[in-house]
């Protein structure tokens, strides 16, 4: 067992934990992003306003504890999230999106942003969207696991996956639970409201848990009333190069990316928003 607490970081004007990538940890299976937002103060107004921007490679899984966002893409979806419910978005060779807070419904937001990497199979073909209003959830002694990717416990959501993967929260109330994994997966633990024990191992809420392959089962408490996501996978078929928006192979992958998008390239379409369209920066590297 590894553990990694998160890095803070600041998207959009909020504060965010940062669980993947670490530096010693690139991806959890398929899984190279966690974000966690919030929960921001409703005194403060909060009002998220992502302007378009541009993937590739890799598919958006959106999930929200508290609060609402609109998402619109230039599939033309236009999409409503609430707690509860997924939204899942496949860039394949890119697409472009927008996020922002409802009128009315600034103040609360509390949630998770997940990207998962693409594999060679499907990161050059068509973009897609998802939104599921239902998951399958199961009890598990005192928890309640909601299955928000592949399957779990005998439950299966029926969000498109194109590697072997599997993304769950878990309400947990106090007492142990013993949760089934999938020895072919490695697996991440994040606890996101109150400290957890994993195997008895004391961890801090915001601290990544990372279980190698060959696990059949792990006992976990919550030290009260918390949420706890667990994420896992076969391990991803290759290293990635994740850059800005950008999940790919090759640094002339992520410049032409970069080109495409700041040129207005037909590549990413175009997005339905009152909000700017937000430029890609240069890479680090530009100029080597
Ligand atoms: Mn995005």
């Amino acid at each position: 067992m590894e553990l990694a607490p998160s890095r803070q970081a600041t998207v959009g004007g909020l504060e965010v934990r940062r669980a993947l990538p670490q530096r010693t940890r690139r991806t959890i299976g398929a899984w190279c992003f966690v974000d966690h937002f919030g929960p921001t103060d409703p005194q403060d107004g909060y009002r998220m306003t992502v302007g378009p921007h541009p993937h590739i490679g890799l598919s958006t899984v959106t999930w929200l504890l508290d609060g609402e966002g609109v998402h619109t893409d230039s599939l033309g979806s236009e999409q409503l999230i609430r707690p509860g419910e997924l939204n899942l978005m496949t860039a394949g060779a890119g697409i472009a999106h927008a996020e922002e807070t409802p009128r009315g419904r600034e103040g609360r937001l509390h949630g998770v942003q997940f990207w998962v990497a693409q594999p060679e199979a499907t990161r050059h073909g068509p973009s897609a969207f998802e939104h599921h209003a239902e998951l399958p959830e199961l009890s598990l002694g005192g928890a309640v696991a909601t299955v928000l990717l592949g399957a779990f416990g005998g439950e299966v959501s029926r969000a498109a996956l194109d590697s072997e993967l599997v993304g769950v929260q878990l309400a947990l109330e106090g007492d142990p639970v013993e949760l089934p994994l999938d020895p072919a997966f490695e697996h991440g633990l994040v606890a996101l409201e109150a400290p957890m024990s994993v195997d008895g191992v004391a961890v801090e809420a915001d601290t990544l848990v990372h279980l190698p392959q060959g696990r059949h089962s792990v006992m976990v408490a919550s030290t009260g009333p918390g949420r706890v996501l667990l994420i896992g996978g076969a391990p991803f078929e290759s290293p990635v190069l994740m850059w800005w928006n950008f999940v790919g192979r090759t640094r002339d992958e992520i410049d032409a990316a970069v080109r495409d998008w700041n040129d207005g390239s037909d590549r990413f379409g175009e997005v339905s928003s009152g909000l700017d369209r937000i430029a890609a920066p240069a890479p680090p590297w530009a100029g080597d």
